[in-house]
């Protein structure tokens, strides 16, 4: 059982309050309905005991960017009903861990990871999965280039134990976000026409989640804006 609400958990419930409010707003302003936007609580260098906390506050889509983290985490609150969506870089050997915790898989970017999520698979489900797009000009980050991207989508669906479900991106730091969420918009339509059920942009972040959502987001990741500054990495 969690404990009752201390200072903590309610200042917790306030910053969530406060940022669906905010994605509500913006939904608004973008003429599109709140009920289509998914918020992903990011809670990556935190201790499990938030995801109980933010259970608690009704919250089932959470986030991690690390393989050993979501791992670890999300065996603590196993007993929890929440959805683990992984947003981070993938290892091909860290396939299996990575396939065993998460509900959904953000970060896919080459064939190479998707062959090695398809062969771990089991008796499973279909796994979750967004192609990452890299929207930046530097190739050593995450995400394949725009132009590749339609060749990725048409591998991954060819894996049956991958469901494509859209695109993901992260706004490079030196552009307008809303000027490269548009690129992402137009990546995000040839998928679609590829597999008209992959249906999901994930984008939007705690400083640019109401320009993605003007773009036509429907997952944001959002991590400190409700989970307070991240503790130290250690
Ligand atoms: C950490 C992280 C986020 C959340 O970032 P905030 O700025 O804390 O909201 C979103 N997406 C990815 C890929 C991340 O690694």
């Amino acid at each position: 059982m969690t404990e009752g609400p201390g200072l903590g958990r309610a200042a917790l419930a306030a910053r969530l309050s406060a940022i669906d409010e905010r994605i509500a707003d913006a939904a608004r302003r973008a003429n599109r309905d709140a009920s289509e936007i998914t918020r992903i609580v990011v809670t990556k260098f935190h201790p499990a005991s938030l995801v109980r906390d933010l259970h608690a506050l009704g919250v089932r889509e959470v986030g991690e960017n690390r393989q050993q983290e979501l791992t670890s985490k999300a065996s603590e609150v196993s007993d929890l009903d929440v959805r683990w969506h992984f947003i981070g870089q993938a290892q091909t050997n860290k396939a299996s861990a990575i396939r065993r915790s998460a509900d959904a898989v953000h970060s896919l970017d080459r064939a190479k990871l998707a062959d090695s999520l398809h062969r771990v698979a089991e008796d499973d489900e279909p796994l979750d999965v967004l192609i990452q797009v890299n929207l930046t000009k530097d190739e050593g980050r995450g995400g394949i280039e725009p132009a590749d991207a339609s060749t990725l989508a048409e591998h991954i669906l060819s894996l049956s134990s991958l469901r494509l479900r859209g695109v993901m991106a992260v706004a490079p730091l030196d552009e307008e976000p809303a000027s490269a969420f548009a690129r992402l918009r137009v990546v995000a339509d040839q998928v679609r026409l590829l597999e008209p059920s992959a249906t999901w942009i994930s984008a939007g972040m705690t400083g640019d989640f109401v320009e993605a959502i003007d773009a036509g987001a429907t997952h944001l990741r959002i991590g400190s804006a409700i989970t307070g500054p991240r503790p130290d990495r250690g």
